[in-house]
Order: C-alpha cells, then sequence, then structure tokens
C-alpha cells in the first residue's frame, strides 16, 4: 500500500512511522518540516488539567493517549537514538489570590469526569510540594498523571525514526490531492488543512523559552495557575530549560503584533507564582498557531474512500500523538476503526 502523508508535524511524522513499520511505502510532503506548531509546544500531557467543560468526547481518548505515552517514548527513543525528555513529574495547579483559588475549584467538576487521580491541596501543602511557590499562593490541585515531553526532542526523534523506516520526504507544498500518486493520503497539515476544506481555524499561543543556570533552583513540578483570573503554566525541563506559556487568540497568521505584551503578561503571572523565575535567562519568544476546528475537537477520520484527516489538535497535539497515530495507522492499513464518533471530519457537513 502507497500511502502519502501531508504535513511533517509531530503528527503526521508518528503517523508516517508508524504506518511504514507495519509496511506501507510512506512518503511525506512538506516544504518545511516541524515549521508548524508542533515546535512551539510546552509539551504538558495533561489529561486532567486540558479537561475542558463542552469538550467531553474529547476525556477518552486524551486519558488513553497520556497512559500510552510512556512506551510511545520509550520506543520512539529506542527507534531513534534521541531522548525525547518525557518526565513524569506531577502538575500542581494552583490559585494566587482567593478569586483564583475559586476559579481552580470550578475546573474541579470537570477533573472528576476524567476518573483520573487529583487531590486538593491547601496553600502551605502546595509550597510543600512545591517550595519554590510564592508564600502568598493559595491552595488547588495536585495532578500526578499530568506528565510532559520535550515537542522538539520529540520532532527532531520522530523524524530520525521514520527516516530509518524508509519514509520518503519531498520536501513540496501539496496544492492538490488528486495529483499524489498514492492508495491512501492523510492530511496532517496542521493549520494548512484548510486549504483543503477541512474547517479549521488557526488560534494564536506565544510561548517563553527560559535558562536556569547550573545551580540555581527549578520548580519540581509543572506548575499551572490563575493569576488575578489568568492562566499560566510552567513547564521545566531536565535540561533546566523552563517554559512559560501561553497566550490564545485568534487574528489570523500574526506571528508578530502584541508579542512583547504577551511576553510581559506572561512572565508577570509566572513570577506571582514562582518568583525565582525572575533569576532565569530568557531565551526565546515564540508564537505558534494551533489548528482548531469549530468544536474544538480533532478532526480524525475519513474524508472520503481515499483519504484521512488527522488534524485540528488544538492545544492536545502533543498529547495526543501516540492515540492518533494508533487509530490513523489501523484505518489506513485497512484495520478496524477506533476513532471516537465525535472526531468525525465531516461532521460540519450540512446534509443535503
Ligand atoms: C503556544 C502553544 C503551546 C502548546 N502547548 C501544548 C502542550 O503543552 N501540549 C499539547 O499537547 N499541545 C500543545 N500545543 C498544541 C500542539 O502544538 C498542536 O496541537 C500540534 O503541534 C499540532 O501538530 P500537527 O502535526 O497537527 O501540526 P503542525 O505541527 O502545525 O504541523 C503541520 C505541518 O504541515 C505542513 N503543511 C501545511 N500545509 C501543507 C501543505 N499544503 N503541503 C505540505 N505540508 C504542509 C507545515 O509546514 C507543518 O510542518 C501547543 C500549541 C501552541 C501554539
Amino acid at each position: 500500500m502507497r500511502l502519502a502523508v501531508i504535513g511533517a508535524g509531530s503528527i503526521g511524522l508518528a503517523i508516517a512511522w508508524r504506518a511504514a513499520q507495519r509496511g506501507a511505502e510512506t512518503t511525506v510532503y512538506d516544504p518545511e518540516p516541524g515549521a508548524g506548531a508542533s515546535r512551539v509546544a510546552a509539551g504538558m500531557l495533561a489529561a486532567v488539567t486540558e479537561a475542558q467543560f463542552g469538550e467531553e468526547a474529547l476525556l477518552p481518548f486524551m486519558a488513553a493517549s497520556a497512559d500510552a505515552w510512556p512506551a510511545f517514548a520509550a520506543d520512539l527513543e529506542r527507534a531513534s537514538g534521541i531522548r525525547v525528555g518525557y518526565r513524569d513529574l506531577p502538575t500542581l495547579f494552583v490559585g494566587l489570590e482567593d478569586a483564583d483559588r475559586a476559579e481552580v475549584q470550578r475546573q474541579i467538576d470537570i477533573y472528576r469526569s476524567t476518573e483520573r487521580n487529583y487531590e486538593t491541596v491547601n496553600g502551605r501543602a502546595s509550597r510543600k510540594i512545591e517550595p519554590l511557590l510564592s508564600h502568598r499562593t493559595r491552595g488547588g490541585v495536585l495532578v500526578p498523571g499530568d506528565h510532559a515531553v520535550d515537542p522538539r526532542a520529540v520532532h527532531t526523534a520522530l523524524l530520525t525514526a521514520a527516516q530509518r523506516a524508509g519514509v520518503a520526504f519531498q520536501g513540496e507544498t501539496v496544492e492538490d490531492l488528486e495529483s499524489l500518486d498514492a492508495d491512501r493520503v492523510v492530511l496532517a497539515a496542521g493549520c494548512g488543512s484548510s486549504r483543503f476544506g477541512l474547517p479549521i481555524r488557526p488560534v494564536r499561543g506565544a510561548v517563553l523559552r527560559l535558562l536556569a543556570q547550573a545551580g540555581q533552583p527549578v520548580p519540581r513540578t509543572t506548575v499551572r495557575g490563575y493569576v488575578q483570573g489568568h492562566p499560566v503554566y510552567i513547564v521545566t525541563r531536565e535540561s533546566g530549560e523552563v517554559v512559560i506559556g501561553a497566550t490564545s487568540d485568534e487574528r489570523g497568521f500574526d506571528r508578530l503584533t502584541g508579542t512583547a505584551g504577551a511576553a510581559h503578561d506572561l512572565l508577570r503571572r509566572a513570577i506571582s507564582l514562582v518568583p525565582e523565575i525572575a533569576e532565569y535567562h530568557l531565551d526565546e519568544v515564540t508564537v505558534g498557531f494551533r489548528p482548531a476546528a469549530p468544536d474544538n475537537l480533532p478532526l480524525i477520520g475519513r474524508t472520503d474512500e481515499r483519504t484521512i484527516a488527522a488534524t485540528g489538535h488544538y492545544r492536545h497535539g502533543i498529547a495526543l500523538i501516540p492515540a492518533t497515530a494508533e487509530s490513523v495507522t489501523a484505518l489506513a492499513t485497512g484495520e478496524d476503526d477506533t476513532v471516537p464518533k465525535a472526531f468525525d471530519p465531516l461532521r460540519f457537513e450540512e446534509s443535503p
């Protein structure tokens, strides 16, 4: 079977790698692999603290993908020889002020429906778990199973693993699907998927990357929180890189407007929660575009006999790599269709 994958973000590459492992003759098309959201992301694998009201259909798929990550990471590291920075540190989600603490509390109803572990903690207990938290911090929730990975290392490893598995690469922009010489086509072009008629919009997000110097203390949990009504997260890697995210707005594909303001807002919130952050070196301000469908759920499944959509992963495209790769590879190679019906890419089409 000849498979064409459009898009060498982490979703397209993971599908290509897995399909090649199952014997598909696979070609990936992308003029600039990794130019999309995949190398911008913070890398949270947050089946609980990313759960949102209105997105309940996503929860089992997120949970399955989070649970698949440790084995997927180990397999990817073996196949590529590259470490992908999977860390099983817990996530601590706290409020800075009483109103922020109440906002965290409000989310607990949706956390309950994930049927995963979490524990409410008061201010003192949260500072014991994370000594770098500001003494002002009110309590929140401790989530032992919300882990993180390094998305840049994952993307690099997927490129290598796919190449080693025999995947071919064409450095070109695909203009129309008909012209592709393939039996099956997977459309994994992130925000570029809208060109092919899928209802995908770009949701812009800025993140900051900071570096702690040797000897500087870094958080030992992923810290998430509300600061005067606004969310922020802080993800720490083994290397001392600390990622602070993220803004969210919808102004098309503008990478520049408002970036200084975004950096200011994120730093102010992060330093309020973890004052030590003021001492780190600010290394990078990056903007990316999350590919989102009208209902913010992914578009995964057939759009016609030959084409399978694998896009619209919005805020969760790193967390959802293993589950998406597994279910799309099964579809592409003619195995069972295990994709949740809520992700049907044709769900927005009006019935005749
Ligand atoms: C600030 C920010 C923080 C985030 N944090 C997290 C997080 O902590 N956890 C998490 O799970 N997710 C996170 N995300 C979301 C995640 O980054 C995305 O959901 C995911 O990367 C989408 O991957 P993708 O492979 O579908 O798309 P992309 O990575 O955008 O890749 C799409 C690729 O398709 C190519 N392409 C486009 N059009 C064409 C065409 N016509 N022909 C050929 N190639 C084409 C592009 O060049 C690009 O390389 C974050 C996103 C942002 C912006």
